[in-house]
């Protein structure tokens, strides 16, 4: 493919040509380095990210029913928590403590049902205390969390990504080799420019987008179990379609599942909700070695 006459992007620029380059026209686009390496002892069939374009849309939550649903088909993944100032995966699993290690290595906590964990909430004093660490550090821990982390026998490695564009993400998009990215939205943000500028990002790194997750679409009766939409149907499938960019599950806001993650038990929810997404790592995977 030619290079983008806007961005002269090197990755494969889907806009080549057409003037519509996703960098909006910015000269300089980030260049791709070598990926780090992973722990020798580590094993990782596939590695998925899960973004969203701001915080709160449920992104961890949506990582976390992945990974549960994933391990009840009998898959083995891991959830590397890149947040790392606003770390959530821990508390949802009711995983407390610190993480274990040896000379060798980091070693993952581990879930009831086998999800191995690391996050920077297992490795501090205190759960509560603010991570006040400038961009490059930040960085440099999530980078850790794939070099040095001994990551056992993984088929699906999922990457909480901190929210935006910003100097985190893209340093996992530089240094992680991210077989795709899922991105969660809220329904106003689908429709918004937010959830465009992570689907540009993706496309200017040259990282392929599995689909969205619209998280937060409708309200879930406790009683009845009936969905209430909140944002008519129809705007964000549309949007995903301008956008070209499979809408792949929806998932209504469940008092339960709030209940279930602030008591630590997210395992015990018993629905499956992201048939969409599952399916398109499941794919992802059957290419994979
Ligand atoms: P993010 O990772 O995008 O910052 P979180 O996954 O931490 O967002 O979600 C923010 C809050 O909303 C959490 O308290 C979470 O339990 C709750 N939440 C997210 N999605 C849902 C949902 N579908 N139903 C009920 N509560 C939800």
């Amino acid at each position: 493919m030619s290079s983008c006459t806007s961005c002269q992007s090197k990755n494969s620029c889907p806009s080549a040509g057409e003037g519509q380059c996703p960098s909006g026209g910015q000269e300089q686009v980030p260049e791709r380095q070598t990926f780090d390496e992973p722990h020798n002892l580590a094993s990782v069939r596939s590695i998925i990210g899960v973004c969203s374009g701001k915080g709160g849309v449920g992104k961890s939550m949506v990582t976390s029913l992945i990974a549960l649903e994933l391990a009840k088909k009998g898959l083995t993944v891991g959830i590397l928590d890149a947040d790392v100032t606003g770390p959530s995966i821990p508390k949802a699993f009711g995983l407390r403590g610190k993480l274990s290690g040896s000379e060798d290595g980091i070693f993952p906590a581990q879930t009831h049902l086998g999800i191995q964990v690391v996050s920077i909430n297992l490795m501090l004093e205190n759960p509560e205390a603010p991570v006040i660490w400038r961009g490059p550090v930040v960085s440099g821990v999530v980078r850790q969390f794939w070099t040095d982390v001994i990551w056992d026998g993984l088929d699906v490695l999922l990457i909480d990504m901190p929210p935006g564009t910003g100097d985190v993400p893209l340093t996992v998009f530089q240094s992680i080799p991210l077989d795709g990215i899922i991105v969660v939205s809220t329904p106003q943000d689908l429709v918004s420019m937010i959830v465009k500028k992570s689907r540009n990002m993706a496309l200017m790194m040259g990282v392929h987008i599995l689909g969205f997750v619209e998280n937060m679409s409708a309200i879930r009766c406790p009683d009845c179990g009936k969905e209430i939409a909140l944002f008519g149907p129809g705007y964000t499938a549309k949007a995903a379609a301008e956008m070209n960019v499979p809408l792949l599950d929806r998932l209504p806001i469940d008092p339960q599942l709030a209940e279930l993650c602030d008591a630590g038990k997210l395992e015990s929810y018993d629905q499956t909700m992201l048939d969409g997404a599952v399916s398109a790592i499941m794919a992802a995977l059957a290419g994979k070695p």
